[in-house]
């Protein structure tokens, strides 16, 4: 017998196809059968006439970093119909912290996304964890409404080796290159998504300051895409220079939206890893939306459909190696990256190393 059956359902099964009108049948949370009518009994049955039934959304671009470590409802995400959601965008982040460093990582936080620092201050275990895999870790004991993918954020990976140096834009030398790029590594290979990247002046801590490797040269943003390519899995994640116009306020961005476009070629075949990038109509240059997409080959690019009605970001990506390779769009890298069952088997389900707190060393890396 089967647990669930819905009747008279709208059903877009998310391919492509035509919406069309049937029943669903569930047992132990598998569908068994879909079409109808469907006559075979079921322990529930509801009459979905006039309702959509459709796969839940992956949501490429989230900020949970903080509400995933204390709350298991997920809202107002579950309750959109996002099935799959990817934190740690935009280079912002939790971990790598280090001792000393929550705060700074929360007043990154707050200013970026407007996410108050008493909740993060007060809701979040401090101290749980130091690295990437050891928030993975923490994480992984725990269960939400959805499913869940973390990137390593390049706000935290500066901070945490770079210090107070990363955050007043110096130039990253060879030495911290060598280090920022196997935290990224160790990251990705312990679970983490991808790698994430803000490159606006508009992203900016409650005090003003720029989400560090905002300014990044291009041997920073290509030594993480290196990092990428030795993981061999992940997504480059990038907010570019110019996304919400030239903003003269903040004292100019230093690179034009189509310069970026160029740089995240070069970090797609550097990586071998599809890139992700946020593109928005903005009033200062209403038009340059369609040059910037129509620079990438249709055949290696896949806009995000959006899962809120007022979120009016297009993430393109570009496919491994070459902007004409139509073999990695989107979604299939992501079903790859961030499915459940690859994701679990990639977070080892290991204590947390309580002798490792305070002691501000990984098996890769001592970090200043
Ligand atoms: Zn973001």
């Amino acid at each position: 017998m089967n647990d669930m059956l819905i009747k008279g359902a709208t059903l877009v099964d998310g391919t492509g196809a035509p919406a069309r009108t049937g029943d669903i049948a569930f047992r132990d949370g598998r569908i068994t059968e879909i079409g109808g009518p469907i006559r075979s009994a079921a322990r529930q049955t509801l009459n979905a006439e006039g309702a959509l039934v459709a796969p839940a959304w992956v949501d490429i671009h989230t900020h949970y970093d903080g509400q995933a470590t204390w709350d298991d409802a997920m809202e107002p995400s579950a309750g959109q119909g996002v099935g799959t959601a990817i934190m740690g965008n935009c280079g912002v982040g939790f971990a790598p912290v280090r001792p000393g460093g929550e705060r700074e990582l929360i007043e990154l936080m707050e200013g970026v996304e407007d996410i108050p620092g008493s909740v993060l201050h007060e809701g979040m275990p401090w101290g749980a964890w130091h690295s990437l895999p050891e928030y993975l870790d923490f994480l992984s004991q725990r269960r939400w409404a959805l499913d869940i993918g973390s990137m390593v954020t390049h706000g935290a990976v500066r901070l945490a080796v770079m210090g107070e140096r990363g955050k007043r834009d110096e130039a990253a030398n060879a030495q911290d290159l060598a280090q920022m790029a196997d935290l990224v590594q160790e990251a990705v290979q312990a679970g983490a998504m991808g790698f994430s990247t803000s490159r606006i002046r508009g992203h900016r801590s409650i005090h003003g300051d720029p989400v560090p490797g905002t300014f990044a040269a291009e041997d920073e943003v290509l030594a993480f895409a290196q990092a990428l390519r030795r993981a061999g899995r992940g997504v480059y994640q990038m907010i570019p220079s110019s996304t919400v116009g030239s903003a003269p306020m903040l004292g100019g961005e230093r690179h034009s939206q189509l310069d970026e476009l160029a740089l995240m070629a070069k970090a797609s075949r550097v990586s071998g890893r599809p890139v992700t990038f946020t593109l928005f109509q903005v009033d200062e240059w209403p038009a340059l939306w369609r040059p910037a997409r129509s620079s990438i080959p249709r055949s290696a690019r896949d806009p995000q459909r959006s899962c809120s009605a007022w979120r009016l970001t297009t993430l393109s990506c570009a496919s491994p190696a070459t902007w004409r390779s139509a073999s990695c769009p989107c979604p299939s890298a992501w079903q790859r990256c961030a499915s459940q069952r690859s994701r679990r088997r990639s977070w080892p389900r290991r204590r947390l190393p309580t002798r490792s707190r305070g002691r501000w060393k990984t098996s890769s890396s001592t970090w200043r």
